[in-house]
């Protein structure tokens, strides 16, 4: 691939409703048994009530439930494997069991199209600096007073020094889970989870070493925090925005070719 190709990426193209009609262009296709298959185990899943760990029926018994050859079945199993959907235990005692819904794999899927399309990390720090003070807003218009504090509790007098270093890292970023947690809005938890997936494990979770700057960090999350209890979405925003785009700077300073990199696959 020629350098000029991976800065401008696949063109991308809108095309609702073409994917579920019967006017299919060369960019869409129907989809496969094993698409269907795999829809309609998921559609279980939901309507069963099932759970993470839950182990999904015997083979003999989906074989003769979506009435599919062991192949299809197989493939269609394998489908939800790579979403994250499903655990495929091997051995004796094992099979396919429902997985915890994880953002992470949303990530990794949304990671292939951003860098087919050609997609930096510049833009996904924009992302996540247009997400996260709305969201942060929107979590300190919640009335529940109490419901606020209890999940914040251990991000308001956060002091670096009584931390393990694994665990100030963990603390650092699941202040901001936790915040898109709270929106009550699931596409919105789903959405900016994955964009902090990328965010961390992709950029930042490279370039943060010093214990100032995780103090710099816990003190942000402590007044984001405190403005979101208080029910203050202004000074929750601005916060939220300020603090994002210190992060931002500081990776830019420290590693100043990384930002204008092709968001990798991963
Ligand atoms: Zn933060």
């Amino acid at each position: 691939m020629t350098r000029e190709l991976a800065r401008t990426g696949l063109p991308i193209i809108y095309n609702p409703g073409e994917m579920h009609s019967s006017a299919r262009s060369e960019t869409t296709r129907a989809p496969k048994a094993s698409e269907t298959t795999a829809a309609a185990i998921v559609s279980d899943i939901v309507s069963l009530g099932l759970r993470r760990g839950d182990r999904l029926p015997a083979e003999s018994d989906m074989l003769a439930n979506y009435s599919v050859s062991r192949e299809t079945l197989r493939e269609a199993l394998r489908i939800l494997e790579v979403q994250g959907l499903i655990t495929l235990k091997r051995g004796p005692g094992g099979g396919p069991f429902v997985s915890a819904l994880n953002a992470s794999y949303l990530a990794r899927t949304a990671t292939l199209y951003f860098h087919l399309a050609g997609a930096t990390y510049d833009e996904v720090f924009d992302t996540w600096k247009i997400l996260e003070p709305q969201l942060s807003a929107k979590v300190a218009r919640l009335e529940d007073r109490r419901l606020k504090e209890a999940a914040f509790a251990r991000f308001l007098d956060y002091d670096v020094e009584e931390h393990e270093e694994s665990e100030i890292f963990s603390d650092l970023n699941n202040f901001h889970a936790v915040i898109a947690e709270l929106s009550g809005n699931r596409v919105l938890t789903l959405l900016t989870q994955a964009i902090d997936h990328i965010v961390v494990e992709h950029v930042l979770g490279t370039g943060r070493d010093t214990i100032p700057e995780d103090d710099a960090m816990s003190h942000d999350h402590a007044d984001i925090a405190k403005a979101i209890i208080a029910g203050r979405p202004r000074k929750a925003e601005t916060l939220m925005h300020d603090h994002i785009s210190e992060v931002v700077e500081r990776f830019r300073e420290r590693h100043p070719e990384r930002s204008d990199e092709l968001v990798q696959w991963m």
